[in-house]
């Protein structure tokens, strides 16, 4: 079989150019990067054995290898775990399939003037090709469980890429990196050291449950092949007590079952026991997904049994708007064939959802009160989807309330939340007045502002999709009525004094005609005329019953076809 030589696509090739001259101080995270995806190999093919007891591949000893070969200068990781068939590698190795690394480049591109792309790097995912920081060349031999043949992939990083079909390829994947020339200045970075290995393996990937063994050099040409060492403790973190492990510990958990290379905004532990008991180890993640509200968003977080990996992606843990939590959860008493259609209905399922869900949202509140800067980012980045669950989940709706903070014309860039609101209402105002748009601009643009501006009386500027829907789900907060601007009769002087009601009865009569003949031209588009005084400068608007749809709305259910 021949050698077939291959272009990287242009935003691989972008990424490998800024990797190949990365000038990123901490490169030693490339073999985090390596380990993490070696320990997915050897999960997935536990797995897959488990469904598939004919698959034809050896699951006695799984285990991650690292050799390092002084004189070759090489670095070699290696799993026995999945493999990938020839197809897989080119998809996979070739292209950037995660679309999050897409962002990442032009963001870089964006900010490269001012950060640096080095303080960037730091801040992105870049997974496999994180090897091209310390290697001038990398090769990848793998096979796929269950089949014969074998891959070999090879790249100097510059363009272009190999293939090679071989046949005496072992089971799983081994990841070669040709380390470039030491630089005598800098020993640190010296990884064909065991010692630098061992200190790297045990800072960044210490839980991986998986044996990462390491074969020492021999002393010399006769001495017999020393015992391989096992470098990381395994120790599920969620299992030990916390005063034992540290914050950068639950981090680097974090960014292995993230995929993301910056800590998270919070660390959650929940320890449940009696009937049916579980450990959770939660993670709020500092940043929103790009594709946190596409149909194929993976969500949901780890399941464990017993410190088994069972599945990614467990939906059924926690609910939709819930669905940036990355985290692990460990239960006991689970069948280890326990499958996705029997977790949805599983009772002690649906009791712990409840539970993490509530936790979740009293550490947010928790947050809210402790620490202002980081709920304010917490909120920025999955506010919007939160509100979600003021529309879905009924019974954890106050709970959301009262984390949830809105732009507000009480100030141009502070949020407020209902209960500063309702804390600021002038004395007669009985409503929570909120009005929806585009932009916090065009909102404050309307001409439905006009009066609210006048009598200073605050409205909530509402500018996600999901806030018409909410607000008209929940209707009151405290019993405040939520009430749109843009809606229906409101009627801002009827309590300023009394004689108020009686001058707008002899207004209406006086301009009856008007209005009568307005009614009538307009018949085909409107159900009613009236004298108002929600405007100021602007003569005239147009409002909806307090009950119709807004425009927006009424796109949002055709669009769901109700
Ligand atoms: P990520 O791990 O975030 O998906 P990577 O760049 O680290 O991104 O890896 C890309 C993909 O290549 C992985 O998702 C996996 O499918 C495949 N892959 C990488 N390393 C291995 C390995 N050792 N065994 C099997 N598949 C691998
Ligand atoms: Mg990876």
């Amino acid at each position: 079989m021949p050698t077939e030589t291959f272009e990287f696509q242009v935003e691989a090739r972008q990424l490998l150019q800024l990797m190949i001259h990365s000038v990123y101080s901490n490169k030693d995270v490339f073999l985090r990067e390596l380990v993490s995806n070696a320990s997915d190999a050897l999960d997935k093919l536990r797995l897959e054995k488990l469904w598939d007891d004919s698959l034809d591949a050896d699951v006695s000893d799984l285990h991650i290898e690292i050799d390092i070969d002084k004189d070759a200068r090489t670095l070699t990781v290696r799993d026995n775990g999945i493999g990938m068939s020839y197809d897989e590698v080119g998809q996979l190795i070739g292209t950037i399939a995660n679309s999050g690394t897409a962002k990442f480049l032009q963001e870089l591109r964006e900010a490269k003037d001012k950060a640096g792309e080095d303080g960037l790097i730091g801040q992105f995912g870049v997974g496999f090709y994180s090897g091209f920081m310390v290697a001038d060349e990398v090769t990848l031999l793998t096979r796929r469980a269950g089949e014969s043949q074998g891959t070999r992939w090879s790249s100097r990083g510059e363009g272009t890429y190999t293939l090679e079909k071989v046949d005496d390829a072992p089971q799983g994947t081994s990841v070669t990196l040709h380390l470039k020339p030491a630089d005598p200045e800098n020993q640190l970075h010296d990884y064909t050291s065991p010692w630098k290995i061992r200190e790297i393996i045990k800072r960044y990937s210490d839980f991986i449950t998986w044996p990462i063994r390491m074969v020492p050099e021999k002393s010399g040409d006769d001495a017999e092949t020393p015992e391989p060492e096992t470098l990381n403790s395994m120790k599920a973190l969620w299992a030990r007590p916390r005063d034992e492990v540290s914050d950068d510990e639950y981090h680097e958990l974090y960014k292995h079952i993230g995929h993301d290379w910056r800590d998270p905004l919070e660390t959650i532990r929940l320890q449940a026991e009696g009937t049916f008991e579980y450990q959770a180890l939660l993670f709020l993640p500092a940043h929103a997904p790009h594709d946190l509200f596409t149909r194929d968003f993976k969500r949901g977080v780890q399941l464990y049994v017993k410190r088994v990996f069972i599945m990614d992606d467990c939906e059924a843990l926690l609910p939709p708007y819930l669905r940036f939590v990355k985290g692990v959860v460990d239960a006991a008493d689970l069948s280890l064939n326990v499958s996705r259609e029997i977790l949805q209905q599983d009772r002690h399922i649906e009791m712990m959802r409840r539970r993490l869900t509530k936790k979740v949202l009293s550490t947010v509140k928790e947050m809210m009160t402790k620490d202002q800067e980081r709920y304010g980012t917490f909120w920025r980045e999955f506010g919007t989807v939160l509100k979600e669950g003021l529309i879905t989940d009924a019974e954890n709706r106050d709970a959301i309330l009262a984390v949830a903070s809105f732009a507000s014309t009480h100030h141009d860039t502070e949020p407020t939340t209902l209960k500063q609101y309702v804390e600021r209402m002038k004395d007669g105002q009985e409503d929570i007045y909120y009005l929806t748009g585009e932009s916090r601009q065009s909102i404050e643009n309307s001409p439905h502002m006009e009066a609210f501006r006048e009598r200073g009386i605050e409205v909530l500027l509402l500018t996600d999709p999901v806030d018409e829907v909410w607000a008209d789900a929940v209707g009151e907060y405290e019993g405040k009525k939520l009430r749109s601007v843009a809606k229906g009769q409101i009627d801002l002087d009827a309590k300023d004094e009394d004689g108020a009601d009686d001058d707008r009865e002899k207004q209406t009569e006086e301009y009856a005609g008007l209005l009568g003949w307005m009614k009538e031209r307009l018949d085909e588009d409107i159900k009613d005329v009236r004298l108002s005084s929600r405007l100021t400068v602007s003569p005239a608007c147009v409002v909806s019953d307090a009950h119709d749809l807004t425009p927006a709305l009424e796109n949002m259910y055709r669009a769901m076809g109700q």
